[in-house]
């Protein structure tokens, strides 16, 4: 059987090169006689990896050497803790809530401290971005939290909130490596692998060196601390060592495609497609404020469940996978993230538009 073409919004898609890639070196590792799989973290093939890995990474976001890059287990929920727990010096934090992801950021920090939603989308399902232009920030913030890419609702912060200021973070799980970012924006980028670059089980946090401390909230244990990990430089203890070697592949696959904006320039081509469709469409209707439109995440509806659930069937029997919208919001949700070839949004459109044609 032959690959389908998966909207799963992740774990997701990877590039048909990199699967290739890993499976040819899948029993013996460049003459190491072992996958990685099997290899020590402290091995001189291991060190290379995750060396190289780092480089590019720096190379395609353009990371300025005041900023730490760390590859860390526990998935980008697990920072929803770690950000409070070295960050929140004056215990006090103000939360951007655009969606789940974000309320649930600040309810974890709200363990920790004073959490403050200084805005919300929440009145109107999370179908727009806010205008973060001039918010009430607090004055004793030790941060501004956004999530800059909502998964579920399919909006993207276009233009990044004003912080006054303060430091800015902020989880990109399903926009990372997807455009081009200016990293001395934030003090904190964050975001769990398993979208838009590699397998889960891992995520990359990007952080300012002078946020990294010792001066963390008591009791945070080690693990938890950025500085355990920056000092170490990602191997205190065992990392996501496959994890980091298909990531790595995937920045020298995002590398030869061209880098970051060449990936916007083929994510906006793509998007383009499925939202004009969108636009026009007489059955299927876009649930998100244009102006906030994802390019990672399409959701769209036909305003009747049953008709939904037909969709999301015969899409799958026709190979177009995981178009089910979250379980939390129903209709149906197109993940489009960087390793989806534009022929896949076409084959979806084609199928939409003969769906429609049958069933209006
Ligand atoms: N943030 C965002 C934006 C997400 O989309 C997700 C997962 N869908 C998470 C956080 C949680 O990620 P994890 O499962 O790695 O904890």
């Amino acid at each position: 059987m032959g690959r389908v073409y998966n909207f799963s919004a992740g774990p997701a898609v990877l590039p048909e090169e990199v699967l290739k890639s890993a499976a040819e070196e899948m029993l013996d590792y460049n003459g190491t006689g072992m996958s990685v799989m099997e290899m020590s973290h402290r091995s001189k093939a291991f060190e290379e990896i995750i060396t190289t890995a780092e480089a590019d990474l720096r190379e395609l976001m353009n990371i300025p050497d005041n900023y730490k890059v760390l590859f860390l287990q526990g998935g980008a929920s697990q920072q929803f803790a770690m950000i409070p727990m070295n960050l929140m010096k004056n215990k006090v934090a103000d939360y951007i809530v655009t969606g789940q992801w974000a309320k649930k950021a600040a309810s974890e920090a709200a363990k920790y401290g004073k959490v403050n939603k200084i805005a919300s989308s929440e009145d109107r399902t999370f179908s727009y971005i806010p205008d973060c232009s001039d918010l009430p920030i607090s004055e004793d913030a030790d941060y501004v939290y956004i999530c800059e890419n909502n998964t579920i609702y399919g909006t993207k912060f276009k233009e990044l909130p004003n912080t006054k200021g303060k430091t800015l973070v902020a989880d990109v799980s399903s926009c990372f490596l997807s455009e081009p970012v200016d990293v001395t924006k934030y003090g904190v980028i964050y975001g769990g692998v398993q979208k838009n670059i590699g397998p889960a089980g891992m995520v990359i946090v990007i952080i300012r060196e002078d946020l990294i401390t010792e001066d963390v909230l008591p009791g945070t244990p080690t693990m938890l601390t950025y500085k355990t990990h920056a000092d170490a430089k990602s191997l205190y203890n065992t990392p996501p060592a496959y994890g980091i070697y298909i990531c790595g592949k995937v920045f020298k696959w995002l590398k030869a495609m061209g880098g970051l904006e060449a990936m916007k320039a083929r994510n906006e081509k793509k998007a383009k497609l499925l939202y004009d469709f969108l636009d026009e469409s007489k059955l299927f209707k876009g649930t998100v404020e244009k102006k906030d439109r994802s390019l990672m995440n399409v959701p769209f509806v036909t305003g009747d469940a049953d008709l939904d659930a037909k969709f999301v069937k015969e899409a799958k029997a026709a190979g177009l996978e995981n178009l089910k919208g979250h379980r939390s919001v129903g209709g149906m949700r197109a993940s489009i993230y960087n390793a989806m070839p534009y022929e896949g949004v076409e084959a979806l459109v084609t199928f939409m538009k003969k769906f429609e044609e049958e069933n209006l």
